[in-house]
């Protein structure tokens, strides 16, 4: 079987990161079987449908590297093809047109919760040998019902959620078509799996109520049913459903805090899915480890700050040069001339074992470009205290001719300590302080080597002036 799975989202409202792993899931399914990922945009509600929704799903997908075979494919440009689907309907009588108004409808539904009956539509207009309907109502346009199965059942084998078996009893005629002919939400989702050839339907559980009533369509225009894995909802770190209003992000806001997207992908990954043990994961592992049968029963909950140190993982473990690239545009938001001044990706490699985030990585390589700073006499007589001074001064000649690397100037300080019977924080903090008007910074030994010999000796000479 040729795999083929879609990533079918409404663009209305706001695009949290637990929406994109909808995405990821089928996405990894049809990479890991060789098969066709297609992003579908079901853009029929149009009030509540926006192009911004649409380009943070497709700028989302592009960042975390969810490659496309086919799409975007938007419904509102199939609108002919569902009412060509819906005329087939109607003309081999698999549906019919249905004149209960809205009113009658609501008397029907007060009726039956008094009788305390499940509310549902009665199939006046349903026609059935034999049967006489009511006379077609003067100036009145109908909905388009489905002639759902009066008996029996649907069942399905849901991939997450196991055997689940719908009596079609409880199932009423749906309408799939309103009276302005614009067909409904569950009739173009099934028009669409069915002529996208859709053979996998990986989606959120909000969705298990619409299968049977979907299935039950499919298998009257002839088609076979794909196979359907029912997500459990992702809920935010207090176990609410995910929303703006609790203070979700969206892939952008991740993408603006200084998230790497393997981090965000590897971290989408496990919140539904494992793997053994796996916490830390390549794509391309994530790919080829990919099943149905692994994903996760329960409600997966987002937990921000295993987000972080996954961030971490990815920052620490990443290669300078390239982190240097993805680091920069926030450096230059910093107004940091990385052009100017200590290498950057020097400074990089010197940060990213202490950073969570490029943000960070950013705010430390501050230091590194800052013109160097001037001091009052104040300031150097209570920070480079006198005792201090003679020790400085034989540091700086040590630094000038030790090696320009970490190892040199770390052993140039050796003997300076050692000669003045100092600890290092005696040395170190006066030297941070004079080279950055700070005491908190890097290792030193490897400041030295980021800021450069040159550099240093010039900033540390300053200070005994
Ligand atoms: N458009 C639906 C949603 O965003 C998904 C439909 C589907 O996957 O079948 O919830």
């Amino acid at each position: 079987m040729h795999i083929r799975t879609r990533f079918a989202p409404s663009p209305t409202g706001f695009i949290h990161l637990g929406n994109l792993r909808s995405a990821l899931y089928p996405w990894a399914f049809a990479r890991h079987n060789k098969g066709d990922f297609i992003l579908r945009i079901e853009d029929t509600d149009l009030e509540r449908s926006s192009q911004e929704a649409v380009d943070v799903i497709i700028e989302g997908m592009a960042w975390l590297g969810l490659d496309l075979d086919e799409g975007p494919i938007y419904q509102m440009q199939r609108i002919d093809r569902y009412r060509e689907v819906l005329r087939l309907m109607l003309d081999s009588g698999l549906a019919y047109p249905c004149y209960m108004s809205e009113d009658e409808l609501n008397r029907l539904r007060d009726q039956q919760m008094a009788n305390k009956e499940k509310p549902r539509y009665n199939g006046l207009w349903r026609p059935e040998p034999g049967k006489t309907l009511p006379p077609i109502p003067q100036g009145v346009e109908p909905v388009i019902r489905f002639k759902n199965p009066l008996e029996g059942s649907v069942i399905w084998n849901d991939a997450v959620k196991g055997s689940i078996e719908i009596n079609n009893e409880e199932l009423d005629d749906l309408v799939i078509a309103r009276p302005d002919g614009t067909p409904t939400y569950n009739f173009c989702v099934v028009v669409d799996d069915l002529d996208m050839n859709i053979t996998h339907v990986i989606r959120g559980d909000d969705h298990v109520n619409n299968t049977p009533r979907q299935i039950n369509i499919m298998k009257a225009l002839g088609g076979t049913p794909p196979v359907y894995a029912h997500l459990p909802t992702v809920l935010n770190d207090a176990g609410e459903k995910m929303s703006k209003r609790n203070g979700a992000m969206s892939v952008r806001d991740y993408q603006k805090a200084g998230y790497l997207p393997e981090a965000v992908l590897n971290y989408l990954a496990r919140l539904g899915w494992s793997h053994g043990d796996a916490e830390v994961f390549t794509k391309e592992q994530f790919v080829d480890w990919f099943d149905l049968a692994n994903l996760g029963r329960s409600p997966a909950q987002h937990n921000p700050e295993k987000l972080l140190w996954l961030n971490h993982q990815y920052i620490q473990n990443a290669d300078p040069i390239e982190l240097a690239e993805v680091a920069k545009p926030f450096a230059h938001a910093l107004g940091i001339d990385t052009d100017h001044g200590p290498d950057f990706v020097q400074v990089v490699a010197l940060l990213k074992d202490r950073a969570n985030t490029l943000i960070e990585i950013a705010e430390g390589a501050k230091l590194f470009y800052l013109p160097s700073p001037s001091f009052t006499a104040d300031q150097i007589n209570a920070n480079i205290l006198e005792a201090i001074r003679p020790a400085l001064s034989d540091l700086i000649e040590a630094i000038q001719t030790s090696e320009s690397t970490k190892e040199g100037y770390a052993a140039a300080f050796k003997v300076v300590l050692a000669k003045h019977q100092l600890k290092m924080p005696a040395l170190a903090m006066p030297v941070r302080y004079a080279l950055f008007a700070t005491t908190q910074t890097p290792a030193i030994d490897s400041v030295l080597v980021v800021l450069g010999k040159e550099e240093a000796i010039k900033r540390l000479s300053k200070v005994l002036q």
